[in-house]
């Protein structure tokens, strides 16, 4: 996961603008996806991960607050930083209160953005960082060795895993008792271009069902949440 390069979604409708950060932002090193309106931004959030999401207030449309309000209501925590014309602390509240992290009024200066957008970043990391899980791990009856890709079940018996479904076990394992949205698990387990159907990521559960449930039909520790994503839970 950490060879990829940070990866931000740019929303602004004024080209221009849109054009100057796109540049700085990629000079800076990060790879910048463009949308120009609400609904292409929410259809690029569906279908790929992103690091953090730059965000315009004023859009044609579905404006900004609705756009970052959409976002958390589908359990995705991506950073949002907001963009705007206005600046009156009320403006500021609602954006934040609707799931924004950070709150920037224009005119900016770059620096300053540049210097929230690392921050973002970068806090977004450490966030993740610190619930890695280590090499193995333990629960009921199963232990996982996420570097051999092994794993022994009830009664002692031995597991070979797939690469990939080690990747989605310890994804699920490092956000226990959370929804890992769907797009998340495809950015982190298949990568940015291959998408998978939601079968298949079911398929990978019903096999961890078997694996590690007493009873798969009644699962304890491996769920799927409808419309959302997956969830491991003790
Ligand atoms: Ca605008």
């Amino acid at each position: 996961m950490s060879e990829k390069r940070t990866s931000i979604l740019l929303v602004e409708d004024e080209e221009n603008l849109h054009e100057a950060l796109k540049l700085n932002l990629e000079l800076e090193g990060y790879d910048v996806t463009s949308a120009f309106d609400g609904a292409a931004a929410l259809h690029a959030v569906h279908g790929e991960y992103f690091d953090l999401i730059i965000l315009d207030v004023m859009l044609p449309e579905m404006d900004g607050i609705s756009v970052a309000e959409t976002v958390r209501i589908s359990n995705n925590e991506v950073p949002i930083l907001i963009l705007s014309a206005r600046n009156t602390s009320a403006d500021r509240v609602l954006g934040l209160k609707k799931g924004a992290d950070d709150y920037l009024t224009k005119p900016f200066n770059l620096e300053e953005l540049l210097l929230r957008v690392h921050k973002l970043i970068d806090k977004n990391k450490k966030l993740q960082d610190k619930s890695s899980v280590g090499n193995s791990y333990t629960f009921g009856e199963n232990i996982i060795d996420f570097k051999a890709q092994e794993a022994t079940s009830k009664g002692g018996q031995k597991i070979q895993l797939s690469k990939k479904e080690t990747m989605l076990l310890k994804l699920l394992i490092e956000n226990k008792n959370e929804v890992v949205p769907r797009e998340k698990i495809l950015q982190a387990v298949w990568g940015y271009n291959v998408y998978p159907t939601t079968r298949t990521i079911d398929n990978f559960i019903l096999n961890f069902r078997k694996y590690f449930e007493e009873d798969s039909r009644n699962p304890r520790y491996f769920h799927s949440v409808r419309g959302v994503g997956y969830k491991y839970s003790e």
